[in-house]
């Protein structure tokens, strides 16, 4: 900030600033928006435009850079886009001539999770805005879509709240959360790096372009007054919203954290809009109990939403699912995806609406009609917010004519779900004959541009048009009159917004002018006259055009709100268009992908014939070789999958819990049969990755997603374990292992249903030690030479893992591949003699603190605990010389001794 006096349009400026801290303020000046100070110096960077400066010349310079105002909206999209939130300011008088200074004013706040500018949002994703708050044992959390008025909230209690609240939000995936002030470190720690802590309060101005910085790769945070979460505020601000005198048919009377989560979500939302947003007319309760519980990391692992080798969405579950017809019914099929269904009535209802859908006559048509739907729930939004075009009129208009023969197409549709979801869509024929009525058929973007409301819906706006017209044709036929008259045929009657009609005249034929001629204006080669009838006439045009203006924005108003007044009517049927084309969306997966109906039960048996994974199975050149699943509670609760590397475990891990997710969907699954328990939670430790950004190694990453589901996980969960206890020591990592499956299969109530593939061979003993746990491997073979993976399941173990094989396809230099080789039989020699035996009762030992046990073992267990598999080798033949009675030996006995050592060591 400068400390020189600053002008009176920069005093506006900080004070307008100051109002809105944390933001890139935009500040119309004529035809542009400018930024100054660290706002110019971000803007500048981000956008990549010049940064120039203002007051130069007083020694004052003030950093500033500046984007048109007609191309704004880009420019804005993109700084959003960035994390960034942007501050609109307008000057809200025209520019009089007297006063120095106009009033100017924010009239909107766009930030990333409130954005409803369709350039801003993407048309199959949603946007969630999010507010989390709480103490102690208790947190509230609150997710809306302010496009479409999508309103949740959820509270968690006990040891594990905040847990349970950081998981939720990371489910909805929001674009920006919301935070009481107070609560920046606990926010901090779980989503921020250490880079944005000088975002938060208390950094202080010195860090103004800290403050700048978008807050997370994945979202912003953003901080809010304390004040903005009290509890009384809250709940009236609610009440308000919803029109009703308590929230106790919300399901919410005894929860205050949702209440206040709930409250400062909508706050925000209508303070940036600067409107009521009554779009935002319910709130839904909900519970981590609602639905099959997918965290971020499961999400990633399984790559349900976006593919993990960063090609998007395409390649992603979502991808291979979606094929439908509206932004609005992909949105339906990402939630269901990212949520699945928990009740078995509701996933059965769906089910059978997709077997329904699968007769293809039926599933086509309603595509073609669907796709003549615009985004209905958008669109609704836009009417609450005050940014909707006439277009978008027509738009609706246009898809709630779709209304009547989606209907009639459904009719007879026997499944319970598509009666319900028909009799939800409203044909408002009322509404639909006044559009048609008033509105254009092809209205421009603008009101200024007129023509938006169609003849003869008005007689006022009909008389306004003639006499517009009338006088046009006047005025283009005094061209004419005054070329006759004056001889002067090059003349030309022209308009501009600023002189209005005028005369144009060549400077040659300037002196030929009659004397009534009044000069307006002298270019080089022309000059520019009025006349008094000219000038009678354009007053007749401007004020007939000025107040044509007028009436359309007031009739456009009518039809907006009589429009409004059917909101519940038009939302009702906006979901119920989105549900048809998810699940025709889902019906044409199965069709086109050879996907059967699921059975759901009651019980815990997961028996899948012929299963396979829908995302490899798409992807794929070569055949897929489907599979064969079993697992229950009881006998087969905890499969260890061996095999070599490439063989097929990690797939076969994720298609059994893709299978399960897309059942509790409500889609038909990839196989030739599947029966199905309905899950609370399946959770995943797939792969190897750091965590840097928080200060999180491999291991630790890898220890702390095991630590949650060892402490999480239900007897109706399941779990895939990937390769657990790679990122450290050998023994370390498989005496972690060994315990970790041990504890899955023991304890009663985490025992869930466990997929455990590993290349620890060690770990197939537990099988034989466990009752609920069986041996399988994905099979593979040699031929000449050459390791043939066979990709099947089959029970029993694998006897090795092809590791150097598999390098050397990945094509390791033979040097390498031949001391690989070396290194392995040595150590497997040494795995035989010495370990293999007493492996298993070690590391469990170990792993359950040592009870009392031999000197011997003892020792080796220390070993294993503390020493990498190398030096554990090299070190017992230390143990065994110190062991040799050398008086004993003879010369040719020392030297065999030596050499057979020598061998040994690596
Ligand atoms: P690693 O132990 O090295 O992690 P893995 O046993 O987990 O290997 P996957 O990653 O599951 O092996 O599979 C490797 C590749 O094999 C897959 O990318 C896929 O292309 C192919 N594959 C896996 N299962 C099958 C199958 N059933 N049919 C055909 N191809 C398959």
């Amino acid at each position: 900030m400068d400390n020189i006096s600053p002008t009176p349009m920069l005093r506006q400026y900080h004070e307008l600033k100051q109002q809105h801290p944390g933001t890139l303020l935009f500040f119309r000046l004529g035809d542009f928006y400018e930024m100054f100070y660290q706002d110019a110096i971000t803007g500048a960077r981000e956008l990549e435009i010049t940064l120039t400066a203002r007051n130069k010349e007083k020694g004052n310079a003030v950093p500033m850079c500046g984007v048109p105002h007609h191309a704004a909206a880009g420019y804005i999209a993109r700084l959003v886009r960035k994390g960034y939130r942007v501050a609109i300011c307008e000057q809200t008088e025209e520019a009089g001539k007297t006063k120095k200074l106009v009033r100017r004013e924010v009239v909107r706040v766009i930030t990333p999770g409130t954005a409803i500018d369709p350039q801003l949002l993407e048309s199959r994703e949603p946007v969630y805005l999010a507010a989390v708050c709480g103490s102690g044992s208790r947190y509230g959390a609150a997710f809306l879509e302010v496009s479409t008025g999508e309103f949740r909230v959820t509270q968690a209690e006990g040891n594990d709240a905040w847990a349970r609240v950081v998981s939720d939000i990371e489910s909805y995936a929001p674009k920006e959360l919301l935070f009481p002030e107070a609560f920046a470190p606990l926010v901090q720690t779980a989503f921020a790096g250490p880079v944005r802590a000088a975002l938060l309060p208390g950094a202080g101005d010195a860090q103004a372009e800290a403050e700048h910085l978008p807050s997370d790769d994945r979202f912003t945070l953003t901080p809010v007054d304390d004040w903005q979460w009290q509890l009384a505020d809250c709940t009236s601000l609610l009440k308000e919203q919803l029109r009703v005198q308590t929230l106790a048919g919300y399901a919410l009377e005894d929860k205050p954290e949702a209440v206040r989560a709930a409250g400062a979500c909508l706050r925000y939302a209508r303070d940036t809009q600067r409107a009521a947003a009554e779009h935002i007319a319910d709130l839904t309760y909900f519970t981590a109990h609602d639905c099959l519980v997918l965290d971020a990391i499961t999400l990633r692992n399984l790559e349900l939403l976006e593919s993990s080798a960063g090609d998007g969405r395409t390649r992603s579950l979502l991808g291979v699912l979606d094929s439908t017809a509206t932004g609005m019914g992909a949105r339906m099929l990402r939630t269901w995806l990212s949520r699945p269904a928990i009740r078995r009535g509701e996933i059965e209802a769906r089910l059978a609406s997709v077997a329904f859908l699968c007769a293809q006559v039926t599933r086509d048509r309603l595509h073609a009609l669907l796709k003549e739907v615009a985004d209905l729930e958008r669109l609704i939004g836009r009417l609450h917010l005050g940014t909707a075009s006439p277009r978008d009129v027509v738009a609706l208009a246009r898809s709630m004519k779709q209304a009547p023969l989606i209907r009639g197409l459904l009719a007879d549709a026997e499944p319970s779900l598509l009666q319900i979801l028909c009799e939800n869509i409203s044909e408002l024929p009322e509404l639909l004959g006044l559009i048609d009525r008033a509105i254009a058929d092809s209205p421009p973007l603008n009101f200024g541009d007129g023509d938006v409301i169609r003849d003869g819906y008005n007689a006022e706006l009909d008389d306004l048009r003639a006499v517009s017209r009338n006088a046009k044709q006047t005025i283009a036929g005094i061209e004419e009159r005054e070329r006759a008259r004056t001889g002067i045929t090059t003349m030309r009657v022209k308009y501009n917004n600023v002189f209005g009609y005028f005369i144009e005249v060549s400077k040659a034929a300037a002196s030929r002018v009659p004397d009534d001629y009044e000069r307006r204006q002298t270019l080089t080669n022309a000059e520019r006259y009025t006349t008094p009838e000219l000038k009678e006439w354009e007053r007749k045009v401007l004020g007939a055009d000025e107040r044509i203006k007028e009436l359309e924005i007031a009739l456009f108003a009518e039809v907006r709100t009589a429009i409004v007044a059917e909101t519940k009517s038009l939302q009702a049927t906006a979901k119920a268009f989105a549900m048809l084309d998810a699940l025709a969306s889902l019906a044409e997966t199965a069709v086109r992908r050879r996907y059967v109906q699921p059975v759901l039960h009651d019980g815990d048996e997961i028996e899948i014939k012929g299963g396979r994974h829908p995302l490899i199975e798409s992807f794929i050149d070569v055949p897929f070789i489907p599979n064969d699943v079993y697992l229950n509670n009881s006998t087969d609760r905890l499969l260890i999958i061996t095999g070599p590397n490439m063989g097929g475990k990690s797939s076969l891990l994720r298609q059994t819990a893709i299978i399960q997710i897309l059942a509790q969907m409500g889609s038909f699954v990839p196989a030739t049969a599947a029966r199905l328990p309905l899950l609370d939670r399946i959770w995943t430790r797939v792969g190897a990755s750091d965590d840097v950004s928080r200060g999180r190694s491999t291991f630790m990453v890898e220890m702390t997603e095991a630590a949650a589901i060892l402490r999480n996980a239900t007897p109706r969960s399941l779990i895939l374990l990937d390769e657990v206890g790679r990122g450290t020591a050998t023994f370390d990592g498989l005496s972690l292992a060994w315990a970790i499956a041990e504890f899955l299969h023991d304890s009663p109530g985490h025992a869930a249903k466990t997929l455990f593939a590993t290349h620890y061979h060690e770990l197939t003993e537990l099988a034989e030690r466990l009752p609920g746990a069986q041996n399988y491997q994905v099979t593979a073979t040699e031929r000449d030479g050459e390791v043939v993976f066979l990709h099947r399941l089959e029970r029993g173990r694998a006897s090795k893992s092809y590791g150097i094989e598999v390098a050397r396809l990945a094509g390791l230099p033979p040097e390498v591949l031949t001391r690989a080789r070396e290194v392995l039989r040595r150590l497997e020699r040494y795995e035989l003699d010495v370990f293999a035996d007493e492996m298993p009762a070690t590391v469990s030992e170990s792993a359950e603190g040592g009870l009392g046990v031999a000197a011997k073992k003892a020792a080796r267990r220390q070993l294993a605990a503390q020493v990498t598999l190398f030096e554990a080798v090299n070190q017992s033949l230390f143990d065994e010389l110190r062991t040799v009675e050398t008086d004993e030996l003879s010369p040719d006995d020392a030297l065999r001794l030596v050499r057979e050592m020598k061998s040994r060591m690596i």
